[in-house]
């Protein structure tokens, strides 16, 4: 009999808001922290043993603490929590005994959401609470991405555990990748996110990402011989891009990339200004920036966009593609005028244009709050 009582945590799922493709060329990102997420309740155990269930997946894991390796096939979901644990080992913090980890969530998974980083920022805080560990919130974020590069194996940045760890109702999580600093902006209160997904997987999506990443290494390449101090492309002046040939795909990554950059910075600008229509503009603009200029759109992406554009007087602020592109999902911003019939026109109106696609889905979430521990 174990007389310790278990500890519950939650962790939030999270939406790109703007800085498209901005991360890793050291730009600004900002996120939403969604009402929706992942719960894990804890309960600490005498032995060395870890018991991982989960109220979505059948298959539960048993290992031990003194063997944390990566798994495969159905049980592959505990790499999430393992590799919390694994980093948190590594990096010295004491983890005294095992655990049983059970997890619920009414977060969509593999939906662009971040389960992923849900899973493990919920896992962190309740090992944390656990064993009394006091990690600061920039520690932890950093924490759960090495987990999920090393020990998952997904090169992801840090968007997903930061938005998670730092999210706030009704407020934006600003992230500045160039030195890792995290901040909330206020957003309006009542304002409502829907994510339209195409439900599209590109199949090349992987490589799409790498050719992207090696287009703005070479940009920065070619701009640090005209200006050796330039360390990230992201804040490269503009008249700069003169030295990328004209017309190239080089320069339209470049360009695309500072002018993002700048867009995060002019949405915080309307944000405070209680500009909302200066906002949607501006996230119209990104998502036109990304189709023409880094090409990471697909026509069903703009189709939903252009819909949803031609429904401003009904409520959407602004709308764009979110996370990496070649696929995947639109978020819009809306004011409580826009509402689930409006929602499904647009579907309906995208499946006549896409007979041929696949079956798109809408989710309507509002903000919510980041990584705590409940009760
Ligand atoms: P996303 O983070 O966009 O949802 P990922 O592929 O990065 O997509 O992560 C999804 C994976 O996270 C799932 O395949 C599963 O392994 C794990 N996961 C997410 N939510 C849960 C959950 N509630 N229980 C167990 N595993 C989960
Ligand atoms: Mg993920």
């Amino acid at each position: 009999m174990n007389a310790t009582p278990a500890i519950r945590t939650a962790s939030p799922g999270r939406i790109e808001f703007i800085g498209n493709h901005t991360d890793y060329n050291g730009g600004q990102v900002l996120g939403v922290s969604l009402n929706l997420g992942v719960e894990a309740e804890a309960t600490p155990r005498e032995d060395r043993q870890l018991h991982f269930s989960s109220d979505g997946i059948a298959a539960a894991f048993k290992g031990s603490l003194d063997e944390l390796v990566p798994q495969s096939g159905e049980l592959a979901w505990a790499n999430y929590p393992l590799g919390i644990l694994k980093v948190l080992l590594e990096a010295g913090h004491e983890v005294a005994s095992g655990c049983d980890l059970h997890f619920r969530s009414n977060l969509p998974t593999g939906a662009g959401l971040s389960s992923s980083a849900a899973i493990e920022l919920a896992t962190l805080e309740a090992i944390c609470q656990l064993n009394g560990l006091d990690l600061s919130r920039k520690e932890k974020v950093l924490l759960a991405q090495r987990a999920e590069n090393t020990f998952v194996g997904v090169p992801c940045g840090m968007l997903d555990q930061a938005v998670s760890c730092f999210g706030r109702e009704d407020h934006l999580v600003r992230i500045d990748c160039a030195n890792t600093a995290f901040e909330t902006v206020p957003l309006a209160h009542g304002l409502h996110f829907w994510v339209f997904n195409t439900n599209h997987k590109h199949s090349l999506v992987d490589s799409m990402y790498s050719r992207r990443h090696a287009e703005c290494r070479k940009a920065l390449e070619i701009l640090r011989q005209a200006d050796p101090g330039l360390q990230h492309l992201a804040h490269a002046r503009i008249e700069l891009l003169e030295h990328l040939e004209a017309g190239s795909d080089i320069r339209r990554r470049a360009e695309h990339t500072v002018l993002e950059n700048l867009r995060v910075q002019q949405v915080i600008q309307a944000l405070e200004a209680h500009n909302l229509e200066e906002v949607g503009d501006l996230l119209f603009a990104s998502h036109a920036s990304s189709r023409d200029l880094f090409e990471n759109s697909i026509p069903e992406l703009d189709t939903l966009v252009e819909l949803l554009q031609g429904l401003r007087s009904h409520g959407v602020i602004g709308a764009r593609l979110t996370g990496g592109g070649f696929g995947g999902a639109v978020m819009a911003l809306t004011t409580d005028r826009f509402s689930s019939p409006d929602a499904g026109n647009v579907l309906q109106l995208y499946r006549h244009r896409h007979p041929g696609s696949e079956a798109p889905t809408c989710l309507h979430v509002r903000t919510g709050n980041g990584t705590r521990r409940l009760d």
